[in-house]
């Protein structure tokens, strides 16, 4: 069957935010999303799995890929780097496949360059309480390493609004219904029911 080309989506938000289980819940309930996997430099953190949630490799590999090319995109995000292979978002995209970086707001910054149809999606906390509280909530970092993470988040979050679409993820079922509408917005654009409805638009006008 015909198909348009998918449409990329910039996902960025502070740490602490609930992006990753956003993103999670969406794939499950929308067709034909699928979710890049980053390449990074940062050390694997408990029950992470190489290839799923990133592609770890070391420093020295990842600069060779600069050279390459290879990358759509790449940042230094809190001393590691991180990187969007291109070969594979460019594949996706043309299989008609829709697709979200989840990536952070100077990779943002250099999509919306290189592709500008990219739509961008910001997602805040509730307050600024409930990010400390999801952060302490990790139990994997500590107290300086939380309140430099705070610093960080205040950072990210200070470029909301270059991005399309904001979200506050107060009640995460609510969050992930505005999610999916962003999401359905797009497929109900004339370019894109022109192709899913080409029969029904073909008797209609005969
Ligand atoms: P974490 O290490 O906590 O998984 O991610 C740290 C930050 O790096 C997050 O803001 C995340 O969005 C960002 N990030 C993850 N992958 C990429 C990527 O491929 N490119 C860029 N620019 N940022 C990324």
């Amino acid at each position: 069957m015909a198909h348009t080309p998918g449409t990329l989506y910039i996902v960025s938000a502070p740490s602490g935010a609930g992006k990753t289980s956003l993103v999670k819940a969406l794939i499950e309930q929308v067709s034909d999303v699928r979710v890049s996997v980053s390449h990074t430099t940062r050390a694997m953190r408990p029950g992470e799995v190489d290839g799923v949630n990133y592609h770890f490799v070391e420093r020295g590999e990842f600069e060779r890929m600069i050279e390459r090319a290879a990358f759509l995109e790449h940042a230094e995000v809190f001393g590691n780097l991180y990187g969007t292979s291109e070969e594979w978002v460019r594949d996706t995209l043309a299989d008609g496949f829709d697709l979200i970086l989840e990536i952070d707001w100077q990779g943002a910054q250099q999509i919306r360059r290189l592709i500008p149809e990219a739509r961008s999606i910001f997602i805040l906390p509730p307050s600024r309480e409930a990010l400390r509280h999801r952060l302490n909530n990790r139990g994997q970092d500590s107290e300086e390493v939380i309140e430099h993470r705070m610093t960080q988040a205040v950072e990210e979050m200070s470029h909301y609004g270059e991005y399309d679409y904001l979200i506050i993820n107060d009640d995460f079922r609510l969050a992930l219904e505005d999610f999916k509408a962003i999401f359905r917005n797009r497929h109900l654009t004339v370019a894109h029911q022109q192709l899913r409805h080409a029969h029904l638009l073909a008797s209609l006008l005969s």
